[in-house]
């Protein structure tokens, strides 16, 4: 294990358990450290302030440990397993069959560790090469834990620089352990088929189980538009809500043969359901007023970085003015953004905007955000990204 040493007063945060070490902290990196490494922190005075990867980047280390300890199986194996306990406490591993998250990175002390479980498989992410080194490691834990197929796929989540240093490609996305078995999981009941092969993400939106859960219980006798319906989670239970019709639009017309599918696995023939290939906001601006009772807005991420949260905000505003002056009245909508740039304040903000562009009258009722399978460390509020309100229109 390589020591790297932080400037004099850098170590504030450190102390206060943020997990991230900027690399403007660091007094000089060492010869021959290369990114991924496994690092010793110690403060100026060189005091030992705890283990983690080095990484190349304005983030120069990812901790993982506040002690001097050995970043091995054993390591790996104690993390996860407490993440296995925590998955058990909220009733979330039930029979083998079901779809949670395992690790949510920094929310579970393993940065860059993304792990969805879907039944007997693992969909494991690696967001840092120090993850992805470690690999191996986190694969036999898996295992060692009752999951014996470990997907892993990564070529879209390895920072792009990194991946032309490890000369890597196929090997990114493949079972590292075991093979396939089945793509099909449950969600309350519910049965929803993963594309975890060529699918966003690891395949499926786990983080929208509880808030899918809240819509079904509005969705009696409603008509239901599910805007940007990916693998139509929202839709489906919809449709086990009782709704008198759901609607589910998306652009991408793989998205929609998802959805598609995932109806038919739960209500095979039922003619309540039907599906557009459609871009959201034409959808919504040729949309007749008063055609929908229910809507869901969940798009992707508008601002992945700082720079794009006006250009964000301006389309949140959008989106939400057009369901909002649409809607019939007394209708519900669900309104999300997943950008973890933007905060809580700013989307609620951009929603009173769109709302008030309406002249329509607006109350809150419920405030959302992600369920406890990802959870958020209290040092690193960065964690947080996902918010959402469901919103009445008079
Ligand atoms: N609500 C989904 C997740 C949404 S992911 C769930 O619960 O699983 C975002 C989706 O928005 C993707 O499927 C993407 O294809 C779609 N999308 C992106 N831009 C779009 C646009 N302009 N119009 C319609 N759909 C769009």
């Amino acid at each position: 294990m390589t020591d790297l040493k932080l400037k004099r007063g850098k170590e504030e945060s450190l102390l206060r358990f943020h997990p991230w070490v900027f690399s403007g902290a660091i007094s000089s990196v060492p010869a021959g450290l290369s990114e991924g490494d496994t690092v010793r922190v110690l403060s100026h005075d060189g005091n030992v302030l705890g283990t983690g990867h080095y990484e190349i980047g304005s983030i120069a280390v990812r901790m993982f440990s506040w002690a001097d300890e050995p970043l091995d199986q054993r390591f790996y194996f104690d993390r996860l397993s407490s993440a296995l306990s925590l998955r058990r406490k909220l009733g979330l591993v039930k029979d083998g069959s079901q779809a949670y998250r395992l690790c949510h990175g920094e929310g579970d002390f393993l940065p860059g560790c993304v792990i969805d479980i879907y039944g007997d498989t693992a969909v494991f992410q690696a967001h840092s090469v120090g993850i992805h080194n470690a690999r191996n490691l986190i694969a036999d834990a898996l295992v060692s834990l009752g999951y014996p197929n470990v997907y892993y796929k990564s070529d879209t989540t390895l920072p792009y620089k990194a991946q032309e240093h490890l000369h890597l490609d196929a090997s990114l996305s493949s079972f590292i352990r075991g093979g396939f078995t089945t793509d099909v999981a449950m969600e309350n009941g519910l049965k929803f088929h993963i594309d975890w092969l060529k699918g966003q993400k690891t395949g499926f939106f786990v983080d929208q189980r509880d808030n899918r859960s809240l819509l079904e219980r509005f969705s009696h006798s409603a008509r239901v538009l599910n805007m940007f319906c990916y693998t139509g989670g929202f839709s489906v239970y919809a449709m086990r809500g009782g709704a008198e019709l759901v609607h589910s639009v998306d652009s991408s017309a793989k998205a929609i043969a998802l959805t598609d599918e995932n109806i038919a696995l739960n209500f095979p023939g039922d003619p309540r359901h039907t599906s557009y290939v459609r871009d959201a906001f034409d959808y919504l601006q040729r949309m007749e007023d008063g055609s929908y009772d229910l809507i869901v807005l969940d798009p992707p991420a508008f601002a992945k970085h700082r720079q794009a949260i006006p250009q964000a905000l301006r389309g949140y505003r959008k989106l939400n003015a057009a369901a909002i002056a649409k809607i019939a009245p007394g209708g519900v909508i669900f309104t999300f953004s997943c950008s973890q740039a933007i905060t809580p304040e700013q989307f609620r903000l951009a929603v009173f905007t769109a709302a008030a562009s309406t002249g329509r009258k607006v109350r809150i009722l419920h405030r959302l955000s992600q369920p406890a399978d990802h959870p958020v460390n209290i040092y690193h509020p960065e964690g947080e990204y996902l918010k959402g309100l469901v919103i009445e229109v008079e």
